[in-house]
């Protein structure tokens, strides 16, 4: 990539073997849930290891939503997660019509702070679930926060959606808690278009997962063809959802899957690079608070060290493009967008920490059709803008 073109902030990168998948599955007459999907989630489950099981959706958002209904979430209830997110993470709760309680964030990991999460766990009447979210691809304290849970008798469930793969303290992200829900969004670690994927060693609880994941129906389309039942025969025992993961998706799944390992070294490659090039200038390079642990680096988030400069965020982000990369914010707290902020009457300093790590973030392209050159090119981007607007 020369200099006069633009660094894209993300970038899937499908290679032919995903396309010959894709094709394959077309020509084979079965495109909706069936034995690619199948595959997908067993191929997963193996990948995670420890003994869970996984069960394929259209998105993480769907994987939330069917979690928290599997978990018994309803009307009234509370769910304990952090406002430096996604609105998917918590507009799924309100799906279920249960309201979330927001605890602000670890300044160094931008992850909920276990403290915090305490003491805003102290204050509810109606706590049913902790829902943390591992930013950046960085896993929570579980450790921390699986005490709370305990101390609560309140099941957790993971957003895991930065997250594969991951680990804390040598197990992997998946296996730490009730319930984990991963992502396959376009710009994720690996891809499907659109995905998610939710991992339990619970069977009581996945069985009820795929059972809403279809309609309410029991067994799903493609048991249903290939068992001794008769073919016309279901059974509706709920009202369910549409959230089936198409063979289409399952099928790019299960040739990135094969790649997870590879991508996750070139990530690590670029982040460390990063960390090292970025040193002593006026930002923040991100903390990585346990060493050990595998990061997945979806996100390489820098804080701008505002007293140290004359320009702001937004101008820094501009100045960025104009030198033709991409960049990004993660995120803009819920509690400062107008849904949220409304709804449960949130101010903007109601969350210190997670306002000020948004006022300071910026996002700087991680992904592995990333090449050397472009790595470098965003490292001398944001050198000379870093030295030229210094103080
Ligand atoms: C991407 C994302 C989601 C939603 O994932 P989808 O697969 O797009 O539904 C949820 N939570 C977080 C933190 C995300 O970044």
């Amino acid at each position: 990539m020369n200099s006069r073109t633009y660094l894209p902030f993300a970038l899937p990168e499908i290679g032919e073997e995903e396309i010959a998948e894709v094709v394959d599955t077309l020509r084979s007459g079965w495109i909706t849930t069936g034995p690619k999907s199948k595959r997908f989630e067993e191929n997963f489950a193996a990948a995670i290891g420890g003994g869970v099981e996984a069960v394929s959706c259209n998105s993480a958002t769907a994987g939330l939503h069917l979690a928290l209904e599997a978990l018994g979430i309803g009307a009234g209830d509370q769910v304990l997660t952090t406002p430096y997110t996604f609105t998917a993470s918590a507009e799924v709760i309100r799906y279920l019509g249960a309201d979330p309680v927001f605890a602000d964030i670890d300044p160094r990991t931008f992850n909920l702070d276990p403290t915090a999460a305490t003491a805003a766990a102290g204050r509810c009447e109606r706590l049913k679930a902790l829902l943390p979210v591992h930013i950046a691809g960085q896993c929570c304290d579980m450790d921390a926060l699986g005490t709370l849970a305990g101390k609560l008798r309140v099941p957790v469930l993971e957003d895991a959606a930065h997250a594969f793969p991951a680990t804390f303290a040598g197990r992997p992200v998946g296996t730490l808690s009730e319930v984990t829900v991963f992502s396959f969004y376009a710009t994720k670690t690996i891809t499907t278009g659109e995905g998610g994927m939710v991992v339990s060693r619970d069977e009581r609880l996945l069985r009820r997962v795929r059972t809403m994941r279809l309609h309410g129906i029991d067994r799903d389309v493609f048991d249903r063809y290939v068992s001794a039942a008769p073919q016309w025969y279901y059974e509706v025992v709920a009202p369910g959802f549409k959230y089936n993961m198409p063979d289409i998706a399952a099928a790019l799944g299960i040739q990135q899957l094969k790649k997870a390992r590879r991508f996750l070294e070139r990530r690590i490659a670029i982040a460390r690079t990063y960390s090292e090039a970025l040193a002593g200038l006026p930002l923040r390079t991100p903390v990585v608070a346990r060493p050990a642990d595998v990061h997945s680096w979806h996100l390489y988030i820098i804080q701008l060290e505002l007293e140290s400069l004359t320009i702001d965020r937004a101008r820094f982000i501009e100045l960025m493009a104009e030198q033709g990369v991409g960049c990004s914010v993660h995120f803009i707290p819920l509690h400062l967008q107008p849904y949220w902020r409304d709804r449960y009457n949130l101010k903007p300093d109601s969350f210190p920490v997670a306002l000020d790590a948004y006022q300071r973030a910026v996002s700087l392209p991680i992904y592995t059709r990333m090449t050397d050159v472009d790595v470098e090119r965003v490292i001398r981007a944001v050198r000379s803008i870093a030295t030229r607007f210094a103080r």
